[in-house]
């Protein structure tokens, strides 16, 4: 063989290398950012919203793939409160995806609430994509109170995107509002977890689906649980936290695992 045809045959066996491992090579590891309950109005409106311009302006510099915000975007949704919040929102240099909370759409969802937010803000319930990965964004009004054909058709939407992914095998995120449960699978229900029944409905939806975490706001403090390797976060807000933490959010790593960990807000220009 010549040396001419050694050269060309090497050539083509390293590009065939290099296809095969970008074939079979994991996704790459990103970065995303959870926040909480922006809530504008609960801390002090002004407070809040310079806050959520804070961590903004962090999170950009952070630079990660995009951001969730765990829903109760507003502690009162009007005209005002969700321009202003929108206002803010834009100035991220990355997609931004929100869920909606109790205080968007109120403790019992109607068709009036649900439209506002669906016209002020966009979809309630969807689903995107990442490097391979599938978030989940839900509606978690509509598992904490059963309001009939808006629950049933959120629920039924729910089952069968979990059962999309899981048939092209993406592992998934879940993203909502209330968590399932503070401190153990079976607690009672109360005003800061969802009703006994659908939680364990959900629980088992999880398992049987490839969730690896469920990201979710509503507490004020940090609530972190793990069941059967399955991780369920609810992180700490801009507005006001209850256990005193300061404020922050969540930075999230996916790669070979997964974790997440505080971000504290640099807070020197809020006060
Ligand atoms: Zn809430």
């Amino acid at each position: 063989m010549s040396n001419r045809v050694l050269y060309k045959n090497s050539y083509i066996i390293a590009f065939f290398l290099l296809f095969l491992l970008s074939c079979s090579g994991r996704p790459e590891p990103f970065t995303f950012v959870q926040m909480c309950d922006t809530q504008l109005g609960f801390g002090g409106y002004d407070h809040d919203l310079k806050s959520f311009k804070t961590a903004v302006n962090q999170i950009n510099t952070l630079n990660p793939d995009f951001v969730v915000i765990c829903g109760d975007l507003v502690e009162e949704p009007n005209d005002t409160s969700y321009k202003d919040f929108k206002k803010v929102m834009e100035d991220f240099n990355m997609p931004c995806y929100l869920a909606s909370g109790n205080h968007d759409i109120g403790n019992i969802p109607n068709d009036s609430t649900l439209n506002y937010y669906r016209n002020a803000i966009g979809k309630d319930y969807y689903k995107f994509e990442h490097n391979g990965y599938s978030f989940v964004v839900t509606n978690t009004q509509l598992w904490k109170v059963d309001i009939g054909g808006e629950s049933k058709k959120h629920d039924s939407w729910f089952k069968k995107t979990l059962r999309i992914d899981k048939a092209h095998n993406h592992q998934t995120f879940v993203i909502g509002h209330y968590p399932l449960f503070l401190k153990t699978i079976n607690e009672d229900e109360e005003y800061f977890n969802l009703p006994l029944t659908k939680r364990k409905e959900l629980i088992e939806l999880f398992e049987q689906n490839n969730v690896l975490a469920y990201l979710s706001g509503h507490t004020h403090k940090t609530v972190i649980n793990h069941y059967k390797n399955i991780q369920f976060i609810s992180g700490e807000t801009t507005s006001k936290n209850f256990d005193n933490n300061p404020f922050g959010f969540r930075l999230w790593t996916v790669g070979d695992t997964i974790n997440q960990q505080f971000v504290p807000l640099m807070t020197k220009d809020l006060n």
